[in-house]
Parts: C-alpha cells; structure tokens; sequence
C-alpha cells in the first residue's frame, strides 16, 4: 500500500517543526494537514478526516495530553503519537492513552518508524 492513502496531521505550536515534518512526511508519500494548537486541531478534525495524528505536549492553551482526551473523546479509533522534547513523559500516566510517544530529535526517523507501527497495526487485518 502507498503512503499516499494516507492523511496524517501534525499539531506543534512551533512553526519550523510544522513545516519540517510536513516536508519529510510528504516526502514519505503521505498527505499532511498541519494544524498550530490543540483548538485549532480539533477545529480542522472533521474536515480533515486524519488517518493518525502527530502532537506535541507542550503548547499554549489545550496541550497536547487535553487534545488528546478531547480527540478520543470524538473518535476513540483515531490513533495520536506524542511528541515531546522531553524524556520523562515517558513515565506520565497523562500519556497512556496515546498510541505511541516520540521524544522529538533532529533525524525524523523514530518519528517515521512509530508512524508506520502504529499505521500497520490500525489497518492490519484482524
Ligand atoms: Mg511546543
């Protein structure tokens, strides 16, 4: 199957890291919907209609962890990968409903492999 069936959407308050994930995740072949808070994402949500979504935890206003529970709240099959520069929200129980967690780096490749697990596990067949 190619990444082009794919929509992701990515929610970072930091403009580079919108355009820079947006850049490497076209370049995979999936399409990319960017949005720049938590409101704004789950204002854009059903227009979209994402296939997974990329998050980062610390925004201004909703963080990521509320616009996590807000989307599940919507859409409980709609898979999130957290995305953090910091380790130790690997340890936070406000985490344990995503379906994956990144800790952001400069190489986008544990970013990818998360993207691509967690996409086969949605769609492998049951
Ligand atoms: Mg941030």
């Amino acid at each position: 199957m190619s990444n082009q069936q794919y929509t992701i959407m990515v929610v970072d308050d930091e403009e580079n890291i919108r355009w820079l994930y947006k850049e490497e995740l076209e370049d995979e072949g999936y399409i990319v919907a960017a949005a720049a808070s938590g409101e704004e994402a789950l204002q854009i949500l059903p227009a979209t209609n994402p296939d997974l979504i990329v998050m980062d935890i610390k925004m201004p206003g909703m963080s990521g962890v509320e616009t996590l529970i807000k989307i599940k709240e919507i859409d409980k099959n709609i898979p999130v990968i957290l995305c953090s520069a910091y380790g130790d929200y690997k340890q936070d129980f406000t985490t344990w409903a995503s379906d994956a967690y990144v800790v952001k780096a400069a190489s986008l490749d544990e970013l990818k492999k998360a993207i691509l697990e967690v996409l086969s596990k949605r769609y492998s067949p049951k």
